[in-house]
Parts: C-alpha cells; structure tokens; sequence
C-alpha cells in the first residue's frame, strides 16, 4: 500500500469490515488549512455503536485467550506496518489535523512506540504469590483483561492518542471500540485498515467516526457489554462521561485538560529555557493538553528571557501544514480561532503588552501568528483558561514559594516544567507542584516509557509504560487451599 486511498476511508471498521450506517448517512471532513474536502466519512449513530461493542464483545474471549507473545507479536506487525507508512499516515494526519508535515511524522513515530512498547510489555503481565497468615493455603493474584473498552479519541493528536490507548487495551487483552474525533477520523479509520493487515482478529479493533459524539457517547458509556470508557479531551466532555458511567459502574481513565506552569528561574540557563519554552509552548500550533500555558520567569531575567524569546517566535515559519519548512499551521477550526483571539483581547485590555504578533495571520482563515504577551498577571482569562493556540503568556514573579504558590492556583493537574540550575531547588519544585508530570529542564516530556497522565482535574489513569497496562486489567485474587498436611 503506497498511498492509502481517502476514498476508501469512507466507512466505519467494525467487526473487521468497511461498514456503512443503515441510510448511508456520512459526514464531510475538511483540511484545516485552505478548507478544501478530504473525504466523506460514515457517519454513525447510536446502533453503528452498538454493532461495533458487540463485534468486539463476541471477540473478547478469543483475543483474551491468545497467548500474550501471540497479541505482541500482531501489535508489533501492526507498529511495523505504521513505520513502514509513515510518509502516507503523515499525509493524511497533516490534511485533516493541519500540523507540519514534520509533526505530523514524528507523531506517527510516536503512535507506533506505543505499539513497540506494549507489544513487549504484553508478556510481563505478572502476577503475584503473597504469603498468607495460614500454612495451608497460598495467595494468588493474577491479571486479567477488563474486557470491551471504549476510547474516545480528540483531533489534536489522532493518530498518537488512539495509539496508546489501544496498544496497552490489546497487549492487555481487551478488546476495543474507538470513537475518533470528528475533525479528525481519517487518520484513525488508516490505522485500522493497518490493523487488518497486522492479522489483528475482526472484531478486536472497531472505529465508529461520527458527527454526533453525544449520541455515540452515550451508547459508549450506556452499555453493560462495555467495562471501561477511555477519554481524551476536555474536562467538561470528561465529566459528563464521568456522570454517564456512574450507572454501569464502569471502569474509567480520563486525561483531560490542563494549564501547564512553565517556570523558569533565575539560575536557569536561560537559552535552554527559551528552546524549551519554543518546544512546550509552540508544537502543533500550542495545541496539546501539556503545551506550556503560563510561562513564569524570575523578574530578574525576565527582559532576558522575553528578548531572546520573542527574537525565536517572530521567525518561526508559519504556512500550510504541506508546505517544506512549516513550523506553525492553522488552527483546528473556527471557535479556536475564536478563543484565541479572545484571550489576547482580554489580555490586552486588562493591561498585557504584546511583544509579538497578536493578530490573526495571512497564511489562511484559520492561521494565528505566534505570539508573545508579557505583562499577564493570574486574573487574566489567558493564564486561568487553557490556551489551545500558539500565545506564549509570560508571567513575571519574584520568590520559589510565591511562584509554586502561583503554579498551583488551578483546578488542573497535568504537565509543568521547571527550568533550574539548583539541584535543591529542582527536587523542591517537582514536589510541590501538584501536578502528573513536571519536565525539569526539559520541554518535551511524553514517551512510551514514560506514565503519561493527570490529577486534580485533569483527570486519572496513565497511559504509556508498565503502568499503562493497569489501566486494562482487572486484578484477580485466588486463594489455593488445602495444603496442609
Ligand atoms: P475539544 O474541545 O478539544 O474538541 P472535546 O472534549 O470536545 O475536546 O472532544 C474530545 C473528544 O470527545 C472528541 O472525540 C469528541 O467528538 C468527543 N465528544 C465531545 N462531546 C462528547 C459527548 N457528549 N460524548 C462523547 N464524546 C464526546
């Protein structure tokens, strides 16, 4: 397969085949950088849903009794196949999503890890013997799949957050049902077709694209069949998900949105902190749930760091994802245009200076320009609401207690990075900030190895590395008897 074939991407996976809904009713998917058409996609409803939970719920028992070598060995085939294709997945990824070509590979890359990882991490899925208070009988635990998940998937990383989730839900022994966003099945629908060819059974991998995600949703998170819900996206699409679930009792992972500090002390080294701030702040357009969204900077360095920041953003190439040399591209749609350009206004207008850009970009409809705002103080809706957009609002403060007082004032939890040349200082920080994840004198945090995930509310579970796997099985407790003498 040399270029997959949009076209053939027009039906949902489910049970293994190209299906479409019952009145063959299809949604339009659109590039983000000039609007032009991608392609059609089926566009289902609540009884795609339910056709696609119970194909993977008639194949759970058999891809659960399956050795753990042979599931690792197809998701290895699977990530092979990702590699193999990168150049096309990336084609299509950078169409629908808008990112630069280049993120859009390295994303890929970054999806398939997960693959790699999970594949290996399949067959060490131990259990446990514990001593027990009597001599003649043992405890056993064991693990086990949960069983049907569910995962619901955003459009900032298609391809990656569907990756992670479903390499550990089928190293694990689940089957899944995925929902992808709908400005962005495309890359989840390619995945599958890679799937089929990897020799994963029909059934154990479905995707129902949909226009209607409430209605899909609530299928998703009614239905006793299904035993855990998955979810990436916002903390209020997260909370009803929550609430829905509550009935089924089901099992839950929710990594949902965040408002990452990025501190940067006067010890720092001042232009690692500046690439650094480029890395966490600027990546797909500024966003990603862990994109750096109040960057605090000691008021000592301050005109330092702003100076040499600001030199880096005004040359960042912005233009169509496609385009060689793309560093940022469009916004995903127009109501993030929208919000971007209400938190620069009411920045602005609450006393904010802008050192770069501030306006939208001529690039196409949907392009804002790199950003810088200094001047931005805690009140501000840019450093309380998560920014999504390429706006670097920087933060002026003047102690380490005032600072992490400052970095914790937020009902989110997710990723901070801290930028210090003191070993006491660096330990102290990444304790006492109440977040998942804390990046100490690094930009870019998320790997397979790594337990990627959140608290307060940003959510819980963790995705990636031997603790990902967790999230997937159910723990069994046995206790063998009668060994006494
Ligand atoms: P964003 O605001 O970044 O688009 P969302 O939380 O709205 O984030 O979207 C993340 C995912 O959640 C997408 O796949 C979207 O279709 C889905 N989604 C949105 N609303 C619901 C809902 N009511 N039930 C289930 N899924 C939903």
């Amino acid at each position: 397969m040399k270029r997959i074939d949009l076209n053939a991407l027009n039906g949902a996976f489910i049970g293994g085949r190209w299906t479409p809904t019952a009145d063959d009713r299809r949604f339009a998917v659109t590039n983000p950088a000039d609007g032009s058409h991608l392609a059609d996609v089926a566009d289902c409803g609540a009884d795609e849903a339910r056709a696609a939970i119970e194909a993977a719920s008639a194949a759970q028992a058999g891809w659960a009794a399956r050795p753990a070598a042979d599931r690792g060995a197809m998701l290895r085939r699977w990530r092979d196949l990702l590699v193999e294709h990168v150049d096309t997945l990336a084609d299509i990824l950078t169409a629908e999503n808008g990112k630069p070509l280049a993120e859009a590979r390295g994303e890929i890359l970054y999806g398939a890890s997960y693959l790699e990882w999970f594949a290996e991490e399949a067959k060490r899925l131990y259990g446990d013997i514990i001593p027990s208070a009597s001599g003649h009988n043992r405890i056993l635990v064991i693990k086990q799949p949960i069983g049907v998940c569910a995962v619901i998937t955003p459009w900032n990383f298609p391809n990656a957050m569907l990756m992670r989730k479903a390499a550990a839900a089928l190293a694990a022994g689940c089957t899944l049902v995925a929902k992808p966003a709908e400005d962005t099945p495309l890359s989840a629908l390619a995945v599958a077709a890679l799937a089929a060819e990897a020799g994963v059974p029909d059934g154990v991998f479905n995707i129902v694209p949909s226009s209607r995600p409430a209605e899909v949703g609530a299928e998703l998170t009614g239905n006793d069949r299904v035993r855990k819900i998955s979810f990436t996206g916002s903390t209020g699409v997260g909370r009803k998900l929550i609430e829905q679930s509550a009935a089924g009792i089901k099992r839950l992972s929710m990594e949902l949105g965040g408002n990452a500090p990025f501190i940067v002390f006067a010890d720092a080294d001042l232009d690692a902190a500046v690439d650094g701030a480029i890395a966490a702040k600027f990546r797909n357009a500024g966003q990603t749930c862990v994109c750096a969204n109040r960057i605090f900077v000691e008021r000592s360095v301050m005109a330092d760091f702003s100076a040499r920041l600001s030199e880096k953003v005004k040359v960042l190439s912005v233009a169509q994802g496609h385009e060689s040399g793309a560093q940022i591209g469009p916004l995903i749609n127009k109501a993030a245009l929208e919000k971007v350009e209400r938190l620069v206004a009411d920045a602005r207008g609450a006393g904010a200076k802008v050192k770069v850009g501030g306006h939208r970009h001529e690039a196409g409809d949907l392009f804002y320009a790199p950003t810088v705002l200094e001047g931005v103080t805690a009140e501000m809706d840019v450093a309380r609401e998560e920014i999504f957009g390429p706006v670097a609002a920087l933060m002026a403060f003047d102690s380490e207690d005032e600072v992490i007082a400052l970095a914790n004032d937020t009902p989110y939890g997710l990723a901070a990075y801290v930028y210090t040349r003191d070993l006491g200082r660096a330990w102290r920080a990444g304790e006492a900030l109440e977040y998942g994840m804390v990046g100490i004198n690094e930009g870019i945090i998320s790997s397979s190895a790594a337990p990627f995930g959140g608290i307060k509310q940003s959510g819980f579970g963790r995705e990636g590395s031997h603790y990902g796997l967790d999230d997937y099985v159910s723990v069994k407790y046995m206790l063998m008897g009668g060994l006494g003498a």
